[in-house]
């Protein structure tokens, strides 16, 4: 069996999926990118490959992307996260009815709109600003004393109104939720309130493009059912998440790999 590989070197995760010569999914890891960009994805790749018999002979094609991507030299060839992210959409989407990605991931969100092929059509980004993407829930995480992974419970627990985080800046908005926490607030209310105002940024970045149905939220964030809750409020639209929703960009660029070699996605 001939496989390819698509690797998403992100800020903070590294993901990889490998598909087999019909395109399905075969084995796919996520693990933490670290300060090692090239040995970290290395690492990674061969403990996935041990970990399912796959041997390095049997890998036709490898594609990376993201942040990180042009620091893996092993690399058959580099594609940018937008066209990998679109293509990995397209796949999932068998009713081809997604017109709409928000990608929220460790250091940029990203609205991106496709057509009705699936394809790229427009799309903007903030990777200026951490305070609407998943480092700014990592800080708070932190802060709060609660892994990343408790912070949609929280949400949820919520009985009354999140709190209002008023900071434009993550930075600034650290001292907030110290100051917050200092006046007795509960962590589900400044849980909510994180969550709200990372949905505010999402909607005000989609404006400028105009979201079209149907969303699919995904990137490490959309593992976060808290934040979906409060993008759905603040859009006033549906929004789904994918089951794959971390890898949807690695499993894009293992599709192309596959394109490259054989012309099919
Ligand atoms: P990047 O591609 O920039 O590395 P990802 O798309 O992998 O980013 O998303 C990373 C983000 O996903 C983290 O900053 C964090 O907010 C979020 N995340 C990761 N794991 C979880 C989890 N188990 N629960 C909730 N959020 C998570």
């Amino acid at each position: 069996m001939d496989y390819y590989v698509g690797i998403d070197i992100g800020s903070t995760a590294i993901k990889i999926a490998v598909i087999d010569e019909l395109g399905e999914l075969k084995a796919s890891s996520i693990s933490a990118t670290g300060s090692s960009y090239y040995n970290n994805t290395k690492d990674a790749l061969e403990l996935l490959l041990s970990r399912n018999d796959i041997e390095n002979g049997d890998i036709k094609y490898t594609v990376s992307t993201g942040y990180g991507r042009k620091l893996y030299k092993d690399s058959d060839e580099i594609c940018n996260e937008i066209t990998a992210n679109a293509v990995g959409v397209k796949h999932i989407n068998k009713e081809n009815n997604i017109r709409t990605i928000i990608n929220i991931g460790g250091q940029d969100s990203k609205v991106i709109l496709l057509d009705e092929a699936g394809d790229v059509k427009n799309f903007v980004m903030n990777d200026k600003c951490a305070a609407g993407t998943g480092r700014f829930l990592e800080m708070a995480a932190r802060t709060l004393e609660v892994d990343i992974s408790e912070l949609s419970d929280l949400h949820f627990k919520l009985q009354g109104s999140p709190v209002q985080i008023s900071s434009t800046c993550a930075v600034f908005a650290e001292s907030e939720i110290i100051s917050l926490l200092a006046k007795g607030k509960a962590k589900e209310e400044i849980v909510a309130g994180i969550h709200y105002s990372i949905a505010r940024r999402i909607a005000r970045l989609a404006d400028r493009l105009g979201l079209e149905d149907s969303i699919l939220f995904d990137g490490g964030t959309a593992l976060n059912k808290g934040v979906l809750d409060a993008l759905k409020d603040e859009l006033m639209r549906d929004v789904i998440v994918s089951e794959n929703c971390q890898v949807t960009t690695a499993i894009g660029a293992a599709l192309i790999a596959m394109k490259s070699v054989n012309g099919i996605t």
